[in-house]
C-alpha cells in the first residue's frame, strides 16, 4: 500500500516538474530523484512479491513473522470491527435524527416545528398522528385531512 502511495507521488510530482522549464536546475534535481524514488518502489514491490511467494510455499520457515503476521491480523479485525460499529453508530443516528425530523414536520404545509409541540406552529395541524388512509380508493392522505385528495370521499376516522 505505501508502495502505491509513494508511486502515487512519484507520478504526482512528475507532472508537476512538466509544467516547469525542463532545463532548470532545480526540475533536474527532482527529476533525477523521482526517477530513484520509482526504481526504488518497483525494487521493493519485486521483494514483496518474493516474500509472499516464498511465505506460500513454506509458512513454516518464518515463525516469528508468523506470529506478527497473526498479530496485526487480529489487529485489523478489531480494527475493522469498530469501523463497523461506529458506521452502525452513525447510521443509527442519522436515522433518529431523521425521525425526529419526521416528528416535528407538518405533515400538511410542512413547516418545521419545535422538538415537543404537539400542533403546527404555522396552521394548527395535530403533529405526530396517524396518516388517514382513504377507505375508499386507499390513498394516503395527512392527518387532519377532511376529504381524500384522490377520491374526494369524507375521511371518516377524524
Ligand atoms: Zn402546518
Ligand atoms: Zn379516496
Amino acid at each position: 500500500m505505501a508502495n502505491d502511495l509513494f508511486g502515487g507521488l512519484g507520478g504526482l510530482m512528475k507532472g508537476l516538474s512538466g509544467f516547469m522549464p525542463q532545463d532548470d536546475p532545480n526540475v533536474i534535481l527532482m527529476n533525477a530523484q523521482n526517477e530513484i524514488n520509482d526504481l526504488k518502489n518497483q525494487e521493493e514491490a519485486v521483494y514483496t512479491e518474493i516474500g509472499k511467494l516464498a511465505w506460500a510455499q513454506n509458512p513454516g520457515a518464518f515463525p516469528e513473522q508468523k506470529n506478527r503476521l497473526e498479530l496485526i491480523r487480529q489487529n485489523l479485525s478489531a480494527a475493522e470491527a469498530k469501523l463497523n460499529a461506529k458506521q452502525q453508530e452513525q447510521k443509527a443516528a442519522e436515522q433518529a435524527k431523521k425521525e425526529a425530523e419526521a416528528r416535528t414536520s407538518c405533515p400538511k404545509c410542512g413547516a418545521r416545528n419545535p422538538d415537543g409541540v404537539k400542533f403546527c406552529q404555522e396552521c394548527g395541524t395535530k403533529l405526530g398522528a396517524a396518516k388517514a388512509f382513504c377507505t375508499s380508493c386507499g390513498q394516503e392522505n395527512p392527518p387532519g385531512t377532511r376529504f381524500c385528495g384522490n377520491c374526494g370521499k369524507p375521511l371518516s376516522s377524524l
